[in-house]
């Protein structure tokens, strides 16, 4: 094990991080709701297709949604208990959703699907890729891209490097930090089962150097770990964009419109590869996840693991709810995530944090016009021109925008935090991608 000091990345910015309100609380395992929600689309790409009708008696850990094609994941039923409905509800991406809600039996009992495989070390690389996709396996970082997939480079791209992403840029959230604190064997495991599948060598986990103790714990324990080497990164958001951690790690440039495997990299989150040691190990399935849920608005911040479907409330209970009105509710971090228009949304795969903020504290403001102070150029990490893209949706000029490299656009925020005009940017960008992403699809 080798603990070395990351090459930092192009642009970025510096957020009031308030990872103090829950970076020393222990992540607090919660006990089974009576009720959850599992929304048939916890993930990029296809919904999954309901296997359960109302009144069927599932156990936890039993396959109760199909994947929809290969990007697409299964869902898995988080307690046992009987289907009680198979319908809409509000989901934290803001609509309402096809999902199956489940009541507990109160027994908890697994399925018997589920085995524990004492030998997971001698499992071919095939078999570990197919057990990653049957157990319904996403980026837990918040981009709940299917993991299988990555696993599945064309077989003219040689992977050789696997970067574990531990950066945690993203304010607030300590959910990461926590979990690499407290299972750093699972990290390390779950690291080594995604190299095997690929073949790879050279494992690098990149972690940000305000988890000081994260980054100790981690080195110690990887010691007996060989090819496993742990990066301090240096304290800059957006560390954790992919391009941006496979730059700060590797020196590598993923070109515009690539991916990390053209140049030989993949990236897994770290609760990722810790749910991959469950689900290789012991054969568990994508069914719980650690959130945190902080912000001035709570009254006990904390870090929580929690059944997939537990309602929001449930968790808003466990950090002994609100000091005062809330204004604003954020499922993820402030930079990336979605602002939520109700406060019952289930937990879902993807979900890292919940944020509350008083409605003291939330503040609107009227954009004005570019003033071309270029700030949001000299902090785009990506090196685009976040205010002509601004410009060119604002005039429906999306093919300009797509010129000038609007799809490399990974919406971090660092653009519309600097800009003084308070230019929606961000969204402006997401309008006109809308419309090039529209258009693709109707050309394909
Ligand atoms: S243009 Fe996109 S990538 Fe660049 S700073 Fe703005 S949101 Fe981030
Ligand atoms: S930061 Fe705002 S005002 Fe300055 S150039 Fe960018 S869009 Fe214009």
């Amino acid at each position: 094990m080798q603990l070395i000091k990351g090459k930092g990345f192009r642009g970025g910015v510096h957020p009031p991080d308030g990872k103090e309100l829950s970076r020393a609380k222990a992540v607090v395992t919660l006990p089974v709701p009576e009720k959850v929600i599992i929304p048939l689309s916890q993930h990029i790409g296809s919904p999954a297709e309901s296997l359960v009708k109302v009144g069927d008696i599932v156990k936890k850990g039993q396959k109760i949604g199909e994947a929809k094609g290969f990007v697409s994941v299964p869902v898995h039923a988080s307690i046992s208990g009987k289907v009680t409905a198979v319908a809409n509800f509000p989901h934290p991406a803001g609509k309402s959703l096809p999902a199956i809600q489940i009541e507990s039996d109160g027994l908890d009992e697994w399925a018997e699907t589920v085995k524990e495989n004492p030998n997971y070390k001698n499992l071919s690389p095939d078999k570990i890729k197919s057990i990653i996709q049957d157990a319904g396996m996403v980026g837990m970082g918040g981009a709940a891209f299917p993991t299988h997939v990555k696993l599945s480079p064309p077989a003219n791209k040689k992977i050789d490097t696997l970067i574990i992403n531990g950066a945690e840029c993203e304010p607030y959230l300590t959910a990461d930090h926590r979990l690499m604190l407290e299972e750093p064997t699972k990290v390390l495991e779950g690291a080594v089962i995604v190299a095997k599948a690929l073949s790879i060598k050279d494992i690098f986990i990149g972690i940000e150097d305000n988890k000081p103790d994260a980054i100790k714990v981690l080195a110690d324990a990887a010691r007996s770990y060989e090819g496993v080497k742990i990066v301090s990164l240096k304290v800059m958001y957006p560390q954790g964009g992919e391009k941006q951690l496979i730059n700060a790690v590797t020196g590598k440039e993923v070109p515009s419109g690539g991916l990390p495997m053209d140049v030989g990299i993949i990236v897994q989150n770290v609760a990722t590869v810790a749910a991959i040691y469950d689900a290789v190990r012991f054969g568990i399935p994508l069914i719980e996840r650690i959130v945190t849920v902080t912000g001035s608005g709570v009254k006990e911040p904390g870090n929580f693991r929690v059944r997939i479907g537990t309602s929001s409330l449930k968790l808003i209970e466990a950090a002994h709810g609100f000091k005062t009105e809330i204004g604003k509710v954020i499922s993820g971090g402030p930079m990336m995530g979605m602002t939520q228009y109700t406060l019952d949304v289930p937990v879902v795969k993807g979900m890292s944090g919940l944020l509350f903020f008083p409605q003291s504290e939330v503040k609107s403001y009227t954009p004005e016009a570019c003033i071309r102070c270029g700030r949001c150029v000299a902090v785009c990490p990506m090196g685009l021109l976040p205010n002509m893209l601004g410009i060119y949706a604002e005039l429906e000029r999306f093919e300009d925008a797509e010129k000038i490299g609007l799809m490399d656009c990974m919406e971090c925020g660092s653009c519309s935090y600097v800009c003084p005009s308070r230019r929606p940017l961000v969204h402006l960008i997401r309008y006109a991608k809308t419309d090039v992403i529209s258009k693709r699809k109707k050309a394909a």
